[in-house]
């Protein structure tokens, strides 16, 4: 279903983001018949361009990164023919008049895409209540990361907030975009199933792990200066738990979603320092110049800043008191996998005896790679055996279930663009959302900077240190085998 008209502003143009992602994204929507013809999507960035020049600068971008659903060459043209460029500075006057011009007398949806650097955020959102192009349709789209704790994220709150109100801005998240995610609300409020279990009565626990194979690239500098906590915790785990974890909204509306995710947020207990274990990857054995070790990654010898972080917590509140929440997270492990996985209780007695081993039934989320959602149960085992149990999954995974023909694969950021023009929020993160996750991470940063932790090294291509190993087996539990 074609979205309204719209003009959308992408501040960052011409970045690493819009080229990668957002551009990529929309020719996709534009293929899929969503993006209205008239539609104009306007680049504005530093780079001295012209529109021709940011159309050839897209159109390479495409070829790079636009993925296999792209569409033909004609398709192309007439996408990349709604693109225009303005050179813009966010922090002085050059382009604005420009920008103005283009936007004035308008009576589309309006959206401005926030894809540069945060500390320019301030400046834009002034600049485009000055030119006139704040009024109360527009929209912004911020980027993450949204503060560096909870101070820093009140001031960007209250900056935005002088120019905009709350049902104008859009703080990204593209976790929140990922199907999996949206089908597992699907799971848990549209099955009968599942609620009445899901609490501390029936879950033994609960594992959040994303993995990534990937070090810290180019972005050493930028990451140093926020580790695994700030970069991936407080933002992408911590939405994760909140969506596991969450009360059932009244609607899927957006405040009603973003209601229950703050609660769940508040109700987090405070970390102890023996449930947080920090690491930082090392280099891969006689490989180091193609895989240098972290700290040879930001060019920092002393740094103490973490590549990797497990640990434990717990929501107070009825429903999930008692139950353990454990979030991993690292760069340089040994596979890229997201998972959720909640871990169910033994049965209270085993009429089959010792010797059918005792067997629990596991729901596992998978956001990436092999999108899907995996229900193991307890079967007997096939055979003249005696009364042997097995586990077996019960898989929902879409690929194989429904016809590859009626799955339309959409990107995170696709989708959540979709969302942007539709006006609908649900799936973007609220300020005070936002503010409620730094409090519940800063003092847990505070306390190892404190204490001047020291990260534990870990090897290119494993788990983590084996501290993380440690720590969940004191409980008497496992980490989920990461594949
Ligand atoms: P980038 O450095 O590649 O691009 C920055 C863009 O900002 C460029 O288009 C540049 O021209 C523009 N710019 C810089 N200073 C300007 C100024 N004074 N006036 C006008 N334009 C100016 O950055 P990026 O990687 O595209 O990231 C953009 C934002 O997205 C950042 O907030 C980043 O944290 C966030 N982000 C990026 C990624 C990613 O994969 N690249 C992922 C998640 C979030």
């Amino acid at each position: 279903i074609p979205v309204d008209q719209f003009d959308l502003v992408i501040f960052g143009g011409t970045g690493d983001l819009a080229r990668r992602k957002i551009l990529p994204g929309l020719f996709r929507r534009f293929c899929a018949g969503q993006m209205p013809p008239d539609a104009r999507i306007i680049g504005a960035a530093r780079s001295d361009l012209d529109s021709a020049g940011y159309r050839q600068m897209i159109r390479e971008a495409i070829a790079e990164f636009g993925g296999e659903q792209a569409c033909g060459d004609e398709q192309l043209d007439a996408f990349l023919a709604q693109l225009e460029y303005v050179t813009i500075d966010a922090l002085g006057e050059a382009g604005w008049s420009e920008l103005q011009k283009l936007m004035e007398g308008s009576d589309r949806i309006e959206a401005y895409y926030f894809s540069v650097a945060p500390s320019l955020f301030g400046d834009i959102a002034e600049r485009l209540q000055k030119w006139g192009m704040a009024d109360t349709r527009a929209r912004i789209v911020v980027e993450k990361p949204f503060g560096r704790d909870l101070e820093t994220a009140r001031a960007l709150n209250k900056t935005l907030a002088t120019y905009f109100n709350e049902d104008q801005i859009y703080r990204i998240d593209h976790y929140l975009g990922k199907e999996t995610v949206q089908n597992l609300m699907a799971v848990r409020f549209g099955n009968m199933l599942f609620e009445p279990l899901w609490n501390s009565q029936y879950v033994d626990h609960i594992q959040i792990t994303v993995a990534e194979t990937v070090g810290v690239g180019g972005r050493g500098e930028y990451y140093d200066k926020s580790g695994a906590m700030r970069d991936m915790v407080q933002n992408h785990l911590m939405q994760l738990l909140c969506l596991i974890a969450m009360e059932p909204p009244a609607r899927f509306d957006p405040d009603a979603v973003r209601d229950e995710k703050l609660k769940v947020i508040r109700a987090l207990d405070p970390v102890l320092a023996h449930h947080i274990v920090r690491g930082q990857y090392q280099a891969e054995p006689c490989n180091e110049a193609e895989n240098p070790g972290y700290r040879t990654a930001v060019d920092n010898p002393r740094s103490r800043t973490e590549s990797f972080i497990a640990l434990r917590t717990e929501i107070s509140n009825w429903r999930w008191a008692g139950t353990p929440f454990y979030l991993r997270t690292g760069k340089r492990m040994a596979a890229r996998s997201s998972e959720i996985t909640v871990v169910f209780k033994d049965t209270p007695h085993s009429i089959f005896g010792d010797e059918a081993g005792s067997h629990r039934n596991v729901l596992s989320i998978r956001l990436q790679p092999n999108e899907g959602i995996t229900l193991g149960v307890t079967i007997k085992e096939p055979g003249p055996g005696g009364m042997r149990l097995i586990d077996v999954p019960l898989d929902m995974s879409f690929a194989e279930t429904l016809d590859p023909e009626d799955i339309e694969h959409v990107d995170a950021y696709e989708r959540l663009i979709m969302d942007v023009i539709r006006g609908n929020q649900t799936l973007f993160m609220r300020g005070d959302e936002v503010e409620a996750a730094w409090a519940w991470t800063d003092p847990i940063i505070n306390g190892w900077v404190t204490r001047n932790d020291v990260p534990k090294p870990y090897d290119h291509g494993t788990t983590g240190p084996t501290d993380a190993e440690d720590m969940i087996r004191r409980d008497g539990r496992k980490w989920r085998k990461i594949t």
